[in-house]
């Protein structure tokens, strides 16, 4: 496996990969791998003939200089884990190869797509995804990229950034890797204590009892609120910030479950922020 810093050594490896005849397959990352990630590279590498990954913890998609300093950060496990994953390239930037210029002057603006949600409890931050994320592009070129649905307001950020941009980018959404409990895996996950650790699950569960009711034949969105909040708001040490069930590709809520839909809940565990979500069936 390679280690790149630079963008345009970046780029240059691409070009050289796609001029072969190579289709890239690309995973950005913030690091701090766990099996979420490792799935993610798999699928790349099973799909494509290189696979680059990136690894940057972005400044600018956190408004919180705190929860920055507190990002999980071992670079020489997530080397290792990306080489035995098959990986071809890992480029891992510094602040300065990423932003030469310095801090972004020309943003990318989500629109209302980062202003829900997500983007209501964390202001800038899907401004900060899209920027990155569209700059990772420029460096990579052409290629497949894969992002977790774990994320799924993120996914449909930048689903909606590659099809208003025209970048030449095909998006591919991975189902979210869960430890056997159900809580989803995160790189947030290893800060919590033991008891807050214990508790996260209730995160999956009222999304889970959300699906099994609309299964049942629930269809208004409210009740599916309800047994969420329930679920986690009852569960000890755990702030619920938000429950809802919102239209896959707008984030915008919905009062009636009949297209394509999504359960999603952010809470607090302590110093800890988790986010789940679940499709709905149909
Ligand atoms: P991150 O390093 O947290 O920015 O995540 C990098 C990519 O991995 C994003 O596309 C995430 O959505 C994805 N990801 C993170 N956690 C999981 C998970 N538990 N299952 C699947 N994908 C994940």
């Amino acid at each position: 496996m390679e280690v790149i810093g630079p963008a345009p050594e970046v780029r240059a490896w691409c070009d050289d990969a796609r001029a072969r005849g190579a289709r890239v397959g690309f995973v950005p990352t913030m690091g701090a791998f766990h099996d979420g990630h490792v799935a993610l590279m798999r699928r790349a590498r099973d799909e494509n003939d290189a696979v680059v990954v990136s690894l940057f913890v972005n400044p600018l998609q956190f408004g919180d200089p705190a929860d920055l300093a507190a990002y999980p950060r071992d670079a020489e496990r997530d080397r290792t884990i990306a080489d035995g994953a098959g990986v071809d390239l890992l480029w891992s930037p510094t602040v300065a190869q990423m932003y030469p210029a310095g801090d972004p002057v020309v943003t990318v603006d989500p629109g209302v797509l980062g202003e829900r949600f997500e983007g209501a409890s964390r202001p800038g931050h899907f401004r900060g995804v899209a920027t990155v994320v569209a700059r990772l592009f420029n460096g990579v070129g052409a290629c497949r990229a894969y992002f977790g649905e774990k994320d799924a307001q993120q996914l449909a950020v930048v689903r909606r950034m590659v099809a208003d941009l025209g970048q030449p980018v095909e998006v591919i959404a991975h189902p979210t890797v869960r430890e056997t409990d159900g809580l989803a895996m995160s790189s947030r996950n290893v800060r919590l204590t033991p008891e807050q650790r214990a508790a996260a699950p209730c995160l999956f569960l009222g999304l889970t009892e959300a699906a099994t009711l609309v299964r049942a034949g629930t269809r208004s969105a409210a009740e599916l609120v309800a047994a969420i909040a329930r679920e986690v708001g009852g569960t000890e040490g755990v702030d619920l910030e938000y429950a809802a069930v919102v239209d896959e590709r707008t984030f915008a809520p919905v009062e009636v479950v009949e297209g394509p839909a999504r359960a999603i809940v952010a809470a607090r565990f302590g110093a800890v922020r988790l986010i789940d979500t679940l499709g709905l069936p149909g």
